[in-house]
């Protein structure tokens, strides 16, 4: 006869718990069947997405930047032939030297605003091609100071025209050697230095280095400008993200928002850092630190 205990459980109670054991697994196996389909599709639009944005920006890459050169290059050429073949004929006319005027600021903007829609085609790609991991780095050793030196004379003519706002920098020759490729890190302290130019009027700009005793470099913009507004520091090195509201209320545009997010995707190449700390009306600060491993130094 069948005894039961506490040790021997009822056959039928054991059927009942494996029936329901299958039943859960199934209905786990089918969640994570549909889980698994959900994700295939996902990739599949990933894969889409991707493909169509390599399509857009071999587009932007082609179609849109040969007809803009044309365009821009044309605007300079009638600059150059108005100044050079009708302007002379005639300054005697007041009359007409007034619409030469307006012709010739209005080719002005043409070009200022050909020069901004090139950096900003450019600017577009050149992340395009970071993010996908095509970007060309070409790293050697390089001392951090000669790019620095190199960046603040890139930026002297922007400053030149800023007589009240000082230019100045607080770096040491003898900086480490770093294993970087110049002209990004170039790219990243002329855009650092460009932004300081445009957002500050008046008071100065300071780039400094050093190297911090957790043995990283730590490069350092600060301005006396504008500054900017907390809600907005968080989100200044996303793509298109401006905080100069004002311009924009103006209705000037006052650069592309890609600046920023290129130096972000430049530096956590080499495995550092870049942040801003702000405060509304007195200034900027940005920062970023790259490690040195792997670095000689001097
Ligand atoms: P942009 O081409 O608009 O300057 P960036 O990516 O370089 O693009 O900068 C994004 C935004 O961050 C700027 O539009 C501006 O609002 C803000 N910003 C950057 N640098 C400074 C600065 N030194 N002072 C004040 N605002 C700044």
């Amino acid at each position: 006869m069948h005894k039961c205990n506490a040790d021997t459980p009822e056959p039928q109670a054991d059927a009942t718990t494996l029936r329901r054991r299958v039943g859960e697994l199934e209905a786990r196996t089918a969640q994570l069947e549909a889980q698994l389909r959900e994700a295939q599709a996902h990739q599949a639009r990933m894969l889409e997405n991707s493909r169509l944005q390599n399509a857009f920006f071999a587009t932007v890459a082609h179609d849109l930047r040969t007809p803009m050169t044309s365009i821009f290059g044309y605007a300079k050429l009638v600059r150059r032939d108005f100044e050079r073949a009708i302007l002379p004929l005639i300054r005697s006319n007041p009359d007409a030297m007034d619409k030469a005027r307006r012709i010739l600021a209005n080719l002005q903007v043409i070009n200022a605003e050909g020069d901004r829609l090139t950096r900003l085609i450019n600017n577009l790609l050149d992340l395009n091609k970071m993010e996908a991991g095509q970007a060309v780095w070409r790293d050697r050793p390089v001392n951090i100071a000669d790019c620095i030196y190199e960046a603040l004379l890139a930026v002297a003519g922007q400053f030149a025209d800023k007589p009240d706002v000082h230019l100045r920098a607080n770096a040491p020759r003898e900086l480490p050697v770093v294993q970087v490729d110049p002209d990004r890190i170039a790219q990243v302290l002329v855009n650092l230095l460009h932004n300081a130019a445009k957002f500050t009027e008046r008071g100065h700009v300071e780039i400094s280095a050093l190297v911090l005793e957790s043995g990283r470099l730590e490069i350092c913009v600060r301005d006396t400008g504008q500054g900017i507004p907390p809600e907005d520091l968080p989100r200044i090195f996303d793509l298109f993200q401006q905080a100069c509201l004002e311009d924009t209320l103006r209705g000037v545009r006052c650069g592309t928002g890609l600046g920023l997010a290129i130096c972000r995707q430049i530096i956590e190449h080499y495995g550092g850092h870049i942040w801003a700390e702000s405060q509304p009306g007195q200034g900027s600060t940005f920062r970023f630190q790259l490690p040195l491993q792997g670095v000689t130094r001097p």
